[in-house]
């Protein structure tokens, strides 16, 4: 088990996963959220998505991903290391929607408005929203739910970008069966369990994420961040992407 489809991608291109047929995970988890072959699924959902201060954003002025590479973001934008997995994936989806040049532009364009050195945390990105340090940023929702538990009364809100008709970039938490397992059937029927509406609903609350089960409740204070539209592009094709996100993230000075 781990998280990202990045890590997942790469499990599966090392070859560590057994093939897994199961029909109650085809059941319980949408097909955007598996392998092709199912050798990795996602159990549960996290959406990377846009968060602002209403001191000093209006919401009408957000349109998504793209357009805080415009000049109107020129030192309001913050934004995590590149050399997280988070990012990497979130990148490799705009090659993926976006195409390399169009990619490109907009991470140059996030570049020139950053305000700040980057950070080494969704939190810490939050946390300098919080203080208007930044007017805008990026993280996934539940570090924005551990917050509120903390501060309730944080200046921070949630926006859900849909530009283009694309939705908001969702990844996951998930696993495989290892081909080295000595327990092959009781690990599939682990992941079976943990695809179940139950399971998803006690560990989607626990770590305040998604679950990928659409039959499972929301925990109230995610549910409260409002619906979306999630991306449907399928997750592994974040994964072909990843080395060519890595080596675009470099190219445009991205820390
Ligand atoms: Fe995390």
């Amino acid at each position: 088990m781990t998280v990202d489809v990045g890590n997942l991608w790469l499990a599966g291109e090392a070859k560590l996963f057994a093939p897994t047929k199961s029909a109650i995970l085809e059941k319980n988890i949408p097909a955007p959220y598996r392998a092709p072959g199912n050798e990795w699924v996602g159990l549960s959902m996290r959406a990377r998505t846009i968060f602002y201060n209403p001191s000093k954003v209006k919401e009408a002025d957000l349109k998504g991903y793209a357009d805080l590479a415009t000049e109107k973001w020129k030192k309001r934008l913050c934004l995590r290391t590149s050399n997280n997995v988070y990012n990497q994936s979130l990148v490799a989806s705009f090659l993926e929607n976006l195409g390399a040049k169009k990619s490109e532009e907009v991470l140059k364009g996030w570049m020139a408005n950053l305000a700040t050195d980057v950070f080494s945390s969704d939190t810490l990105v939050l946390e300098a929203i919080d203080a208007g340090q930044c007017d805008v940023g990026i993280s996934n929702t539940y570090y924005f739910a551990r917050l509120l538990k903390k501060n309730p009364n944080a200046n921070i809100r949630v926006f859900w970008p849909d530009q283009d008709g694309r939705g908001t970039h969702v990844n996951v938490m998930g696993g495989g069966v290892l081909k080295s397992s000595k327990n092959k059937e009781l690990a599939q029927e682990f992941l079976e369990w943990a695809s179940g509406p139950t399971a998803q609903k006690l560990f989607a609350s626990l770590s305040f994420e998604y679950p990928v089960n659409p039959n499972a409740e929301v925990d109230p204070l995610v549910a409260s961040f409002g619906k979306f539209k999630a991306d449907a592009m399928p997750l592994y094709k974040a994964g072909l992407h990843q080395q060519s996100a890595v080596k675009l993230m470099d190219r445009v000075g991205y820390k």
